[in-house]
């Protein structure tokens, strides 16, 4: 079955008690049990709901998975991913990363003896020196926010396999209609579904994706043991988003390819980093391994003062100044400021992440109007 069909039929079942041909919404902390232990599969709402369940049955189904996990969000399921590893272990981590992930890493888990080598992964081969035998896990984010740098997934997975190690990949900014990482040879994928999965900006939601089957369990433990779950009606939401991913994605690159092109042939506007340009530094392998190259880009201005970023940022009618991605609506964004505020400023520096950066996600709106807006804005 082709992705587009799967999205839509994927893990749905009619609702067994009514044929409801959408999924509940089981508003329910408990189920009960005819005898103890004699149950229908469910018996507490933070280990089992079957709206989550018909939901994680689609994720996987999504990614080409084979088991789905739903979390409270998407740094909860990063949080659980991290729970997987002991005091000692030393995790390399892409150096071009969500600022709320690198805050998890430095902020949270650093304190519980955790070790994270942040590294430029633009050259796959890279990671092998910093492999030891402390090594346990490979977490790399393609394309990356907000640089829209590239991690050659299938070469860094070939390294991982090689030492053993697993290999997780931050899939949010290509969604599952873009790329597939699991297909490429990673372990786990994860994602913000609050972004493209969801796609509606109406929820908080993440979920973690494996076909291993140990890795599944151990990640269930941790999933019922520390219970950042989601409720049952933001799994209703993400489910809902997720039929229509597809023909947002598609919306969202041809919007992309627009912008990002006009951007380039504006006079005031210096760099524009989107990872479908033909001269993007890892444009050859944004190509292998994906679909096609998204609504994400930023970019700078010629007169690179802060001023003159926070006048665009400030000036957008259509674009609205908000964090967060991947809503059908368009948003602007100072990465600086807003979402990578939590990395310190040195660190953004040393990735091209300078103060002027402008961040855009590009909505399903029709792209003239958002040509005009920027065009005001940039004036
Ligand atoms: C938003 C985001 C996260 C964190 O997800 P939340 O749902 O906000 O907790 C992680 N990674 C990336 C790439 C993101 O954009």
């Amino acid at each position: 079955m082709k992705l587009d069909t799967k999205l839509i039929h994927g893990g749905a079942e009619p609702d067994p008690a009514t044929g409801a041909i959408m999924t509940p919404i089981y508003q329910t902390s408990t189920f009960v049990q005819e005898s103890p232990g004699v149950h229908k599969g469910y018996e507490y709402a933070r280990t089992q709901n079957p709206t989550r369940h018909a939901l994680q049955n689609a994720l996987a189904i999504s990614e080409n998975g084979k088991y789905g996990l739903c979390f409270a969000s998407g740094s909860a399921a990063s949080d659980a991913i991290i729970k997987l590893l002991s005091p000692g272990d030393e995790v390399i981590a892409a150096n071009d990363m969500y600022g709320g992930t690198y805050r998890l890493f430095t902020k949270i888990f650093e304190k519980y003896g955790i070790k994270f080598h942040f590294i430029n992964m633009l050259d796959a081969n890279e990671v092998s020196k910093f492999i030891n035998k402390n090594t346990k896990l490979i977490w790399t984010e393609t394309p990356t926010n907000p640089m829209m740098n590239i991690t050659d997934i299938g070469a860094v997975a070939d390294i991982a396999k090689k030492h053993h190690v697993l290999m997780c990949v931050d899939n949010t900014f290509a969604s599952p209609y873009l790329q597939n990482p699991l297909n490429l040879g990673a372990d786990i994928v994860v994602h913000s579904a609050t972004k493209y999965i969801g796609g509606h900006s109406d929820s908080v939601h993440g979920c973690i994706i494996v076909n291993d089957e140990k890795l599944r369990d151990q990640l269930a433990f941790i999933q019922n043991s520390c219970g950042a779950v989601p409720g049952p009606q933001d799994c209703f939401l993400i489910l809902r988003g997720l039929k229509t991913l597809h023909v947002r994605m598609q919306r969202h690159c041809e919007n992309g390819e627009k912008i990002a092109k006009w951007l380039r042939e504006n006079p005031k506007v210096d760099k524009v980093y989107w990872c479908g340009f033909e001269d993007h530094p890892n444009h050859n392998v944004a190509k292998k391994q994906m679909r096609g190259f998204g609504g994400m880009m930023s970019f700078t201005l010629k007169d690179d003062s802060v001023e003159a970023a926070k006048k665009v940022l400030s000036s957008t009618k259509l674009f609205s100044l908000a964090e967060s991605l991947g809503g059908v609506e368009s948003l602007i964004g100072h990465p600086a400021t807003m979402t990578h505020a939590s990395i310190p400023r040195e660190e953004r520096l040393k990735n091209g992440l300078v103060d002027s950066l402008i961040r855009l996600s590009i909505g399903i709106e029709d792209a003239d109007d958002l040509i005009d807006d920027l065009n005001n804005a940039i004036g």
